[in-house]
């Protein structure tokens, strides 16, 4: 970690992310999550995807010694207060990230897990998602999964209850299963923590669809803790930002609604 600390320096967040080129999701959702909460963001990237709002056409995973060295070069310089991870892309990145996370143990991580995109496409192979829960799943202050990411992650779970407690099990502090792609009126988001506490978190579900809505809620979790927050007030906060940046999103392209996460600021029209 640097030795140098400038008290007015935003506290610092690592994130590990792909790039989407629509600007929807990804990477540039977390840093403008980021950025829009207060953080600085240092972005590696995991992997480049092909895309455009509707879906994903292709993926291509970075050289994983290149993303270890940037993420050891910031980890060496700056005061790192919490990591967020999204999508991986591969099974040697994911490997070299949790070799990271072993090192550098006692860092806040918030993981999503990304297995796919909004319009369906496989961002995660089987073998990936077995490797984010033997390996990477014991480092983690927190998982972020949806309905059926926690399913893939752990097919066999009869429930979404029996899913947080296997990914509990396998070394997460606490798994935050959200709602979106459950029924009903209501969007509720079910906090599971390790000492056997649940808090569900509701909002109203909006109309349309959203890219980037899961990158934008799990980041701005971890602005939350980099910010010292205690956890259930970083998803409750983080729900509330999302929420309004779902409420002001905007059409972009032709397909999936982007967030706007700086709905709070000036928006020239
Ligand atoms: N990360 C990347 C690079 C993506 O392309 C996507 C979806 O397309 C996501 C994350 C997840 O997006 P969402 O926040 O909509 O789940």
């Amino acid at each position: 970690m640097g030795t140098i600390e400038d008290p007015t320096a935003p506290p610092v967040v690592l994130v590990f992310a792909g790039h989407d080129p629509t600007g929807g999701a990804g990477i540039q959702a977390d840093i403008e999550t980021l950025a829009a909460q207060g953080c600085h963001a240092a972005p590696v990237v995991t992997a480049l995807t092909v895309q455009d709002t509707r879906d994903v056409r292709a993926f291509h995973p970075v050289d994983p010694r290149i993303m270890a060295a940037q993420a050891e070069a910031v980890l060496g310089d700056m005061p790192v207060r919490a990591i967020k991870i999204g999508m991986l892309g591969s099974v040697e990145v994911a490997k070299r990230i949790a070799g990271l996370l072993r090192h550098h143990a006692g860092i806040p991580v918030v993981l999503d897990p990304v297995l796919r995109a909004g319009g369906g496409g496989e961002l995660a192979s089987r073998e990936l998602s077995e490797v984010i829960v033997a390996e990477l799943m014991g480092s983690v202050l927190l998982a972020t999964p949806n309905g059926p990411e926690a399913r893939q992650l752990v097919p066999e779970a009869e429930t979404l209850a029996d899913c947080a407690d296997r990914l509990l099990a396998a070394g997460a502090d606490s798994v935050l299963i959200t709602g979106t792609h459950e029924a009903g009126e209501l969007i509720t988001h079910r906090l599971w923590t390790a000492d056997g506490g649940r808090i569900d978190f509701h909002s109203p579900r909006l109309a349309g669809e959203y890219h980037g809505s899961g990158c934008t809620l799990a980041s701005a979790i971890a602005a939350g803790v980099a910010q010292g927050k205690p956890l259930e007030q970083a998803v409750g906060d983080a729900q509330a930002f999302t929420l309004r940046s779902l409420e002001h999103g905007f059409h972009a392209g032709g397909g999936q609604r982007i967030p706007n996460r700086f709905f709070w600021g000036q928006w020239p029209r």
